[in-house]
């Protein structure tokens, strides 16, 4: 999300004629974009800062802005502890961001942190480098208030773009090539622009070129319905990978959470996907150590991990928020057994993810090519529709490519493979 506000905001500078440089000693204005979700996004940022700082004692004209939810969050305590700041700007005011350069230019340090009611970028063209897969926000904020989760102070309440905005966005990104979107949104199953819901937003996206790859995140367990999982049975094109968060296994912890499911209504759910898509693959986020967590509460984490069997996780020691109602419940479970905790599932599905992926070994899988492996310069990477990496030898392929490709072996995280010798689809999904 990030990334997609990011290109937003390189669009409004590009409007008052800055470009991008990735060399930190050519910019006039190096701005960071934040994250505020656990406590060691900001740390990093912080120590981001600090090494700013130094930059800017050797270049006193450089200007230096904090962007995001971080900014959002700790608004003048960025100004006051660090001088290094000259501005402080919230994820909905970058429109402002060319009038708060130019005062900073003129010596006046400013912060802009309104959030706002309404979709605001709809009008703005997120200014993207040349490659063949997009991020596209479809809406903004959440409405969910998870006990745990700082996302709707920082980005406040749920809006959503209008479908015929996003979906000429999409149009536009296939005429130069695109290959591959992913719509993104906090919670995309509460999608809904007056008249469209995420169902309706997702097929049109789908039917716009039948050649382009869609994907889309987060899901809300509570909201998924049936018409959004019937949609993406009867379009080739949509990806059949769904990023699933469950966050623990225990009712009693999901109530404290306010997740607002069960986890029989979870498990129910994905059995009704699995019907509608055999084949389908399913990725999820877990939390560890939610405070009066116990060691029963986290034994039904696993079994849920182990009954499920997840292709991949993203997992998570909790990290107490300021303001958020987990805050005022304490943080009473151990660091260390937050660790302990967290290291026993990361390694039980490390060991699902791998198991699952050998059995890959000698079938042959389409990906579409995304880029030059970063590892070798012989190689290419490219993603299977489930959401696999896969590098291959570069032989005749080019990225942009869907082409078949013999899994050899396999590791947690990545197929390593062979191109098939002439399955060239070129511009099939199929
Ligand atoms: N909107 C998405 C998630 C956004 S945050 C959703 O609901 O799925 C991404 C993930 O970060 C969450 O799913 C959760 O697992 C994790 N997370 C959020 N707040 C956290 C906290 N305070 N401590 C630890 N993990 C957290
Ligand atoms: Fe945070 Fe919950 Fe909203 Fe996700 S759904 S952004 S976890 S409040």
């Amino acid at each position: 999300m990030n990334v997609a506000d990011t290109e937003v905001v390189l669009s409004i500078m590009d409007g008052v004629g800055y470009t991008m440089t990735d060399k930190a000693d050519q910019a006039d204005l190096i701005f960071v974009n934040t994250c505020s979700v656990r406590d060691n996004a900001e740390l990093r940022v912080k120590q981001r800062l600090s090494e700013l700082k130094m930059h800017k004692r050797n270049n006193p004209d450089v200007l230096i802005g904090v962007l995001g939810c971080m900014a959002e969050r700790l608004r003048t305590e960025l100004m006051d502890k660090n001088n290094v700041v000259d501005m402080v700007v919230g994820p909905d005011e970058y429109r402002k961001l060319p009038k708060l350069v130019e005062d900073a230019y003129a010596g006046q340090r400013g912060i802009a942190v309104k959030l706002s009611r309404v979709e605001n970028y709809d009008d703005i063209t997120p200014l993207r480098t040349e490659g063949i897969s997009a991020w596209i926000s479809v809406m903004r904020g959440c409405d969910k208030f998870c006990t745990f989760c700082v996302v709707p102070f920082t980005r406040g309440r749920e809006r959503s773009r209008s479908l015929k905005s996003v979906v000429e966005e999409v149009r536009k990104l296939s005429e130069r090539g695109f290959k591959e979107v992913t719509l993104l949104g906090q919670n995309v199953n509460s999608y809904h622009d007056g008249e469209n819901d995420f169902a309706d937003l997702l097929r049109c996206v789908a039917e716009v070129d039948s050649t382009m790859r869609v994907r889309y995140m987060t899901s809300h367990p509570q909201d998924m319905s049936g018409k959004l999982i019937e949609t993406m049975a009867a379009h080739d094109n949509i990806c059949k990978y769904i990023h699933l968060p469950v966050q623990s296994g225990s009712n009693r912890i999901l109530k404290l959470m306010n997740r607002t499911y069960t986890i029989e209504h979870y498990l129910t759910l994905m059995e009704e996907i699995k019907y509608a898509m055999p084949g389908v693959s399913f990725s999820t986020d877990i939390i560890a150590g939610f405070p009066t967590e116990t060691d029963d509460d986290h034994r039904l984490t696993l079994e849920v991990l182990k009954n499920v069997r997840y292709d991949g996780a993203y997992m998570f020691k909790y990290s107490p928020r300021e303001n958020t109602k987990a805050w005022d419940m304490g943080d009473d479970v151990a660091e260390e057994k937050k660790v302990e905790r967290l290291s026993e599932i990361i390694n039980i599905q490390g060991e699902i993810s791998a198991e699952i992926n050998q059995l890959l070994i000698g079938q042959e899988v389409e990906v579409l090519i995304e880029r030059d492996s970063s590892r070798s310069a012989d190689d290419l990477l490219g993603r299977t529709d489930t959401n696999k990496k896969t590098l291959f030898p570069r032989e005749d392929a080019r990225v942009g490519e869907y082409r078949k490709v013999k899994i050899e072996r396999t590791n947690a995280q990545t197929l390593f493979g062979k191109l098939v010798c002439g399955a060239s689809f070129g511009s099939s999904v199929n």
